[in-house]
């Protein structure tokens, strides 16, 4: 199933690090267990991989692009020890109340990496742990929308009425809710190992 999905487009808080509270310190940057085996090996399968990311706490002023950037740079040297490289990372600086079009769930990002990277929607889907992911995977049109149970993910599975106990991921059907996504997982771990074997 592998080979369906070309292009992974990953969020970053809560799905490939750990979710801190409006994250500004470096130091605070922390890979979720798994992850970034599990991206390795969607590299191995000739997967390219995507970051997109709102990151609002520029926007309202609680932390500046420099130290975006320099938590950006960390996890970037995280991946990399790890046999890690991403295509690409897209990103949203704006609150809210900029009234952009790039804020996920709206589909700016996904349209500047498809311009630059020449992306095609069937064959890219988008892991997050949140409504706005799996939202953003629909406004864009992709293939397939993964919510994981890591970071907001069980919060965002609750208010969806799913379960967040299982140990592997789980495909569901999304014409049974509009905010349902096509697969659950307990970690992006758990995503790789079902796509793999699927
Ligand atoms: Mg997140
Ligand atoms: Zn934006």
């Amino acid at each position: 199933m592998l080979e369906n999905y070309h292009n992974i487009l990953l969020d970053r808080d809560g799905t490939v690090i750990e979710e801190r509270h409006y994250l500004a310190d470096p130091d605070q940057v922390q890979l979720i267990p798994g992850a970034a085996s599990a991206m390795r090996a969607l590299i191995r399968a000739g997967c390219q991989l995507f970051l997109v990311t709102n990151q609002s706490g520029i926007g309202r002023g609680y932390f500046s692009r420099a130290q975006y950037d320099a938590v950006e740079h960390r996890m970037l040297h995280l991946l990399r020890n790890e046999g890690v490289e991403l295509m690409a990372t897209a990103m949203c600086p704006h609150a809210p109340s900029d009234a952009c079009g790039c804020r996920k769930p709206l589909p700016g990002l996904w349209e500047k990496l498809q311009a630059t990277h020449g992306l095609d929607p069937n064959r890219s889907i988008m892991v997050g742990d949140k409504t706005a992911d799996i939202r953003f995977a629909r406004s864009a049109g992709l293939k397939a929308a993964v919510l994981v149970l890591t970071g907001h993910g069980r919060q965002t599975a609750k208010s969806l009425n799913l379960p967040i106990s299982q140990t592997r991921a789980l495909a569901l059907d999304r014409s049974k809710g509009a905010d349902l996504p096509d697969i659950l997982a307990p970690d992006l771990a758990a995503v790789v190992d079902m796509l793999a074997t699927h």
